[in-house]
């Protein structure tokens, strides 16, 4: 998988440079230019790798860094910590926490084919694991077909859903569904929302009429991981129309390369909760950043 390879990618520059006999200036700029290359590799924007390396370099001032002192040690320590802090970036105590016996509405955007559908319901899942009453609203009346996916993984999950076949308009059944769902004691009701094909303004629109029709405690915001480069406008368009309070990414399974998760984030300024790791309703881990970033560099 391409996420483990920007890891050892990172790794062996870090392993290069302790093999030095001598560790100066030229050995660490060897080295953050090959972690550079390996983030940029792995899709990382330029911006971020850039602002990467010039915060490990403040951090590692070899000039005034006394002999003696372990420097291997303290250059891996910051090239974790800016891992980490990419990663976090901005999003301190942004991370919302659900409310047990409180009507929590979490609303999902994101674009059609990103995973949407199935991670409302891994989402859902994962909850009811932990003692929630979790319900399923589908407000998606574009996609044919979208009401019929979300029964059937509601189905799996063991969860009530609420949609319509001839309801047209998406505000209507959202706030429908999340009424009915509030006034039966659930106290977490997913809203899936349509996700179009592209980033066009009749789905930013609707998005929106959704958001103010249900009032949701949080919206989440599903990106396929593996896209890339086109991660950071994605996300970015996103969470310039509605407010964005955290990201999942799915297909972390696949060939990722994984430098979409840290371009989603910056762009957000929302954290990762949870990543996809397969199409199975338990393929979902909860996401945290130091184990992610000790996990990527072995
Ligand atoms: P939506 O259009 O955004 O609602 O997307 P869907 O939920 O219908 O998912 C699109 C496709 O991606 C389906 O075939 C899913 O099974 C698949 N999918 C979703 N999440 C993951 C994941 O984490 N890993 C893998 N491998 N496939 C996924």
């Amino acid at each position: 998988m391409v996420l483990a390879e920007l890891g050892s990618k990172i790794s062996r520059a870090l392993q290069q440079m302790s093999n030095a006999t001598l560790i100066d200036e030229a050995v660490l700029n060897a080295c953050l230019k090959e972690i550079g290359n390996a983030l940029m590799q792995a899709d990382v924007k330029v911006d971020l790798v850039i602002g990467l390396r010039g915060n490990i370099k403040k951090r590692v001032n070899m000039e005034e860094m006394a002999a003696g002192l372990n420097k291997r040690k303290i250059i891996e320590k910051a090239v974790f910590d800016e891992l980490c802090g990419l990663l976090d970036a901005g999003t301190e105590g942004a991370k919302f926490s659900l409310k047990k016996g409180k009507p929590n509405v979490v609303m999902f955007v994101g674009l059609q084919g990103s995973g949407k559908t199935t991670t409302c319901t891994k989402y859902a899942y994962h909850y009811k694991k932990e003692g929630y009453k979790p319900a399923l609203v589908c407000a998606d009346t574009f996609r044919a077909g979208a009401f019929d996916q979300l029964k059937q993984n509601a189905t799996k999950a063991g969860c009530p859903f609420y949609g319509s076949y001839t309801v047209t308009d998406p505000a209507t059944i959202a706030k429908q569904g999340v009424d009915r769902f509030k006034e039966d004691g659930r106290d977490l009701v997913i809203v899936d929302t349509s996700g179009r094909h592209k980033q066009e303004a009749a789905l930013f629109e609707e998005m929106r009429e959704v958001s103010e029709a249900v009032r949701p405690d949080l919206i989440i915001f599903v990106m396929d991981g593996s896209i890339g480069q086109a991660a950071y406008d994605q996300a970015k368009a996103f969470k310039d129309m509605v407010e964005v309070g955290a990201v999942i990414l799915t297909k972390l399974d696949g060939h990722a390369k994984g430098g979409g998760a840290l371009s989603a984030v910056s762009a957000t300024k929302s954290p990762v909760i949870f990543i996809g790791t397969g199409e199975h309703i338990d393929e979902f881990e909860e996401f945290e950043t130091k184990r992610f970033v000790s996990r990527l560099l072995g």
